[in-house]
């Protein structure tokens, strides 16, 4: 048992276990009084503060003590509400790596490992001797490769080796997986959110958004549903597979961006290391190699897991390509 989870000081930490729903729910106060009341307002700022932290990708921990530790805890689900309101996946994504980071900031500087092993099962992973059962690995491993690559770690009985340091790094993703899931929110509390100035969200997103549209040419809006996802996942700060990077440089490429911008718009990426990324990019792109690569087909697109829900259009063409020439010449006709 984790009797710390009575405490609401550190169950502020972890706001999105059950625990801290509960504890919310025996203090008997509504979403309505919640969004409305002026006793509450500290709590909403708290709340808009997390959302404005998730789209700087900002993740931090809060001074939580008796005196903020209920507000710091219903900011989570406050915030929670702004993100499905607003309903941007951008928004959605960085929220819940926001989250995430966030707690596996506060579970890096937990002294007790046992505290950690107890954590992990409330999460429904078991982490044991070091150990974790090989369905979460696959599961939550944030990539396939280097030191997470099944071949690269060792295997016994069903279990795979993951220190503490792995077990974190599971654990985080396990959040954000937790983070993500939807909430329906009623046509009451929809008008309560549609009081709140919101304006300061939007306006930040916006400006994240601003490199999408400064290079001429490129129309990012007639791109396939497989090159959109990875570049929400780029500017969400998750890390895109090798072959998803090869496929999104390949692509951008072929419609006619140079290396210089392909960079730039790689550069969110968590493991961008410059010096590897230029020399990938100009691989690809032949500056030095050469040979310029076409990004692969829609079915090798499938065979790694790339192709993300194909529309209609989806259905007539086999290259991302063709889809995306398909889009501007339907776009270019349409304006005529
Ligand atoms: S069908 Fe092809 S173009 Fe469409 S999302 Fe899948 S890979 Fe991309």
């Amino acid at each position: 048992m984790i009797t710390d989870l009575k405490d609401p000081v550190k169950l502020a930490r972890y706001p999105f276990l059950p625990e801290a729903t509960e504890y919310i729910q025996r203090e008997d106060v509504g979403v309505e009084e919640i969004l409305r009341d002026d006793g509450f307002a500290r709590a909403r700022e708290f709340g808009f503060d997390r959302i404005l932290s998730s789209i700087k990708n900002e993740p931090r921990m809060d001074f939580i003590d008796e005196r903020t530790c209920f507000d710091v805890m219903i900011a989570y689900p406050i915030s929670k509400l702004f993100v499905w309101y607003i309903g941007d996946n951008f928004l959605k994504k960085r929220h819940a790596i926001f989250e995430a980071k966030r707690a596996f900031q506060y579970l890096e500087n937990e002294k007790s490992d046992d505290f950690v092993k107890e954590f992990s099962r409330k999460m429904g992973i078991e982490w044991e001797n070091n150990e974790i059962d090989f369905v979460y690995y696959l599961k939550y491993a944030p990539n396939n490769y280097g030191p997470w690559k099944l071949t690269n770690s060792k295997l016994f009985n069903g279990r795979v080796e993951a220190d503490k340091k792995k077990a974190l790094r599971i654990l985080q993703e396990a959040i954000r997986a937790r983070v993500s899931e939807p909430i329906r929110i009623d046509e009451k509390t929809r008008d309560l959110l549609g009081n709140l100035d919101l304006s300061e969200i939007y306006s930040e997103l916006s400006k994240r958004r601003i490199h999408r549209k400064k290079i001429e040419g490129i129309s990012f809006p007639n791109f396939p549903p497989c090159m959109k996802h990875i570049i929400s996942e780029i500017e969400a700060n998750l890390n895109v597979s090798h072959m998803g990077r090869f496929a999104f440089t390949a692509f951008l490429n072929s419609i006619g961006m140079r290396s210089e911008e392909i960079l730039k718009t790689l550069f969110p990426t968590p493991d961008f290391n410059e010096e590897v990324a230029r020399y990938q990019v100009e691989h690809i792109t032949g500056v030095t190699s050469g040979k310029k690569y076409s990004p692969p087909s829609c079915d090798t697109m499938k065979t790694y897991g790339l192709c993300f829900e194909p529309d209609n259009l989806c259905r007539r063409i086999k290259h991302p390509l063709n889809y995306y020439i398909l889009k501007m010449n339907k776009n270019f006709n349409e304006q005529k």
